[in-house]
């Protein structure tokens, strides 16, 4: 099987973006997207075209499976696994059984929205499952394209709050550095599916230069984050300048960078990039791990190895239709998460983006999924909901409705286990709050303690005990 992805020579191309002037036509090899939308149909040769050695057993899984004559030492480098990436359907129907009308399915959808998934991440397919959760998110399906009048191409209005090409300026003390529109792995529910018939680009110097200055001009930005596409495909020496660059910046206190690297391709958190990363801290980094299945012990260990290098990680998970839609399968994930010390952050609502409206489910199922996890398992496990309101509104958090009622005196609260209690409300306007005087906080702290003490009397409002 891999000899024929071997065997296919690395196609190397200069690219420029139409659409998109300026962009840097750079090398890149094995650009995502080669075919033009007016091309014809496979032939029904290439659709049925199987690959002719066989596997060394039906029983195998994961990489031995696909991948199996793959030396380790191109397997752990990232740059092998990148220039390997599945990006036609003439590699993909070699690794995977696809009947005829799925290759005519995907080879229709592929025409607008690429394919793109690491020889790493697709050895996590269970090739035998069709609704399988890692092929679900990797995998073109016909509804991307049947159902793709519905949504929005831009839902978060991204375009108009660009400042400079390439930076982004929403919140007063954040901004977003766009760096590239590449990915190692297209995720079906991407928000920004747009770029991807732009071809592959990455940002010009002169474009880094501008929104550099940006950042050196407007002060009241205290936290840049690189974003893409996937930041992590600039080599490691691009990333370092441009980062030794914000970090010359006074008033930046913190970098983030969102990347899915450690979930689609967690070779490329590699020594050097963990040691180049440790100089620059603060560095926050936020992944984006969407099922159990994904994370591996190598997903894990590469993680391990930011945490060393002072990196601390969190994880952005994007609610997905028949992926990871169920309270049993949110509660694995952030558990795994937690074992593996990336904090389950925030659980997004999906996007209303063109071309996703099929993994797309109901708000009430997040609600319904926090409210089945909060209690159930430990708070560090439980993320945020949030929604990201169309046309640049923000991230709202959304919560299961735990206060019955509530007035000055009282509310009446449920708990994770729908049992009603009354809870005193302090902080009532209309009664005036009695603070302890200091000694009877040190004669608290006595109480503590644990020593024997007399009660000399309460303050009624706020039942502050006063002991001498
Ligand atoms: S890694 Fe992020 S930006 Fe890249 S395809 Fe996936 S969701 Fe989109």
């Amino acid at each position: 099987m891999l000899r024929s992805v071997e065997k296919e020579k690395v196609k190397t191309a200069s690219v420029a973006p139409k659409s998109q002037p300026g962009h840097t036509p750079e090398k890149i090899t094995n650009v995502i997207c080669t075919k033009s939308e007016n091309e014809e149909p496979p032939s029904k040769s290439i659709l049925v075209k199987r690959i002719e050695e066989e596997p060394p057993s039906n029983q195998a899984t994961g990489r031995y499976r696909f991948f199996w004559n793959v030396p380790d030492s191109s397997w752990k480098d990232w740059k092998w696994q990148f220039r390997n990436r599945i990006t036609s359907l003439e590699q993909l129907v070699k690794l995977i059984p696809l009947s005829i009308e799925e290759q005519a399915q995907i080879y229709a959808v592929s025409q607008r929205y690429p394919l793109s998934i690491t020889p790493y991440y697709l050895s996590l397919i269970n090739p035998d499952d069709p609704d399988d959760p890692i092929r679900k998110q990797a995998v073109p399906c016909i509804h991307e394209i049947s159902m793709s009048s519905i949504g929005l191409e831009d839902p978060l209005a991204e375009k108009e709050d660009s400042v400079v090409p390439g930076l982004v300026h929403r919140y007063p003390d954040r901004a977003l550095m766009v760096l590239t529109d590449i990915c190692p792995m297209l995720c079906r529910h991407c928000t920004r599916k747009r770029e991807w018939r732009h071809g592959a680009w990455t940002r010009t110097d002169a474009e880094i230069e501008s929104m550099l200055d940006y950042l050196r001009r407007n002060t009241d930005i205290r936290d840049v984050i690189l974003s893409g596409g996937d930041p992590l495909t600039l080599s490691t020496s691009h990333l370092e300048y441009i980062i030794s660059k914000i970090r010359e910046i006074k008033h930046i206190e913190i970098i983030r960078i969102g990347t899915r690297f450690p979930v689609v391709l967690p070779q490329r958190i590699d020594a050097e990039l963990c040691n180049m990363l440790s100089r620059y801290g603060p560095i926050w980094l936020n992944t984006h791990f969407n099922h159990p299945n994904e994370v591996t012990p190598e997903a894990a260990a590469a993680c391990d190895r930011l945490l060393r290098a002072g990196v601390p990680v969190n994880n952005q998970t994007v609610l997905l239709r028949g992926i990871n839609d169920s309270v049993e399968t949110q509660t694995r994930l952030c558990q795994s998460l937690l074992k593996a010390k990336v904090r389950p952050y925030y659980l997004f609502q999906c996007d209303e983006v063109q071309g996703t409206e099929h993994l797309r489910t109901s708000v009430e199922t997040g609600i319904k999924i926090i409210e089945g996890m909060r209690g159930f398992t430990s708070g560090l496990a439980v993320p945020n909901f949030v929604v990201d309101l169309v046309q640049g509104g923000g991230k709202v958090p959304l919560q299961p409705n735990y206060v019955l009622s509530m007035n000055n005196d009282e509310l009446i609260v449920k708990n994770y286990e729908g049992k009603v209690f009354r809870y005193r409300n302090p902080n009532s306007q209309n009664r005036a709050v009695a603070a302890p005087p200091v000694s009877g906080v040190v004669e608290s702290l006595l109480a503590d303690a644990d020593l024997p003490v007399k009660v000399k009397g309460e303050a009624d409002a706020d039942r502050i005990i006063i002991r001498s």
